[in-house]
């Protein structure tokens, strides 16, 4: 396995192998500090493709100015050592200087993917204006720099997926967008990255949010319709965890991503949930809160 920091280096060892192994090319893109939520991605892009490729890269346009894009956990290494296991060929980690060229770094501004205000504007994008804008745009050069046939998303991240597959469509991306579902943790909290910044006492308060999700789901299977009753009954979990901060709760159609007042029959919803957990640094006293996302199909 080769870790590649250049995109020209990157090209030519792509070259390479076609070379030997013809056949489609896979990509994982990731942030890195990789868990069993990537992991299982990776396999399958692994099963599926003759070259399998993983991008580590903390994308700074993603990130607005007071998020935690400078503390993000960057754990290279071990990154790479679980790619290898996993019989991937390449890890590609650029720094943001090898993606972004230097007007970027003088003007903070690139040219941009941008998705219709309607999609982005909304869940996870009104709290984190701009968010999909960078979150498209290191997409669209990933896609272009490798030439991947399949891109691999965690349906974790929901709405990042629905907008993707939206931007392949429109803008004909000649790629397969392949969602793969959630990996969680034996109690249910969904794995993530930024777990990492929990202590004992904040995860417990964490679980609330797959917790709200589950009995939403149970709900909805006794045949509550009424999309407000899963919703507060959802709050109303989320609020026993204690320590936390809900920033949305909503249930959405899964072919629109739009507000629905009843789930009906034979249509498919989704229940999305972020909130913020309060976690106090054991060494400095300070307070600091961690945001996160789950969601679940209706
Ligand atoms: P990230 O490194 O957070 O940008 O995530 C990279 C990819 O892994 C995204 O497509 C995520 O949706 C996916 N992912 C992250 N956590 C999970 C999880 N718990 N289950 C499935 N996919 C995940």
């Amino acid at each position: 396995m080769k870790i590649i920091n250049k995109i020209e280096d990157l090209k030519n060892e792509i070259k390479n192998l076609k070379s030997t192994k013809p056949g489609t090319i896979g990509l994982v893109p990731t942030m890195g500090a990789l868990h069993k939520g990537h992991l299982s991605l990776i396999e399958k892009c692994r099963q599926e493709n003759k070259i399998a490729i993983v991008s580590v890269f903390v994308n700074p346009t993603q990130f607005g100015p007071n998020e935690d894009y400078d503390k993000y956990p960057r754990t290279l290494e071990d990154d790479a050592q679980l790619c290898e296991n996993a019989g991937i060929d390449i890890v590609f980690a650029p720094s943001p200087r090898d993606i972004y060229d230097e007007y970027y770094f003088k003007h903070k501004e690139t040219t941009l993917i941008c998705p219709p205000y309607e999609v982005v504007n909304k869940l996870c994008g009104k709290a984190r204006p701009g968010h999909f804008d960078g979150v498209c745009t290191i997409v669209g050069k990933l896609f272009n720099i490798t030439k991947a046939n399949k891109a691999y998303f965690g349906q974790k991240d929901a709405q990042q997926l629905f907008i993707i597959q939206k931007m392949v469509r429109e803008l004909n991306f000649d790629i397969e967008i392949v969602p793969c579902p959630i990996v969680r943790e034996t109690d249910g909290l969904a794995l993530s990255s930024r777990n990492t910044y929990l202590d004992e006492k904040a995860r417990k308060s964490a679980l609330s949010i797959s917790r709200a999700l589950f009995k939403a789901k149970e709900l909805r299977t006794k045949g509550v319709i009424e999309t407000q009753t899963l919703i507060d009954t959802a709050l109303a979990y989320i609020n026993m965890g204690g320590n936390m901060e809900t920033e949305y709760a909503e249930i959405v159609s899964v072919d629109t991503f739009e507000k629905i007042d009843i789930i009906e029959e034979n249509k498919k919803a989704l229940m999305l949930i972020a909130a913020k957990v309060n976690v106090e640094d054991s060494n400095s006293g300070n307070c600091y809160q961690v945001r996160l996302i789950d969601n679940i199909e209706l």
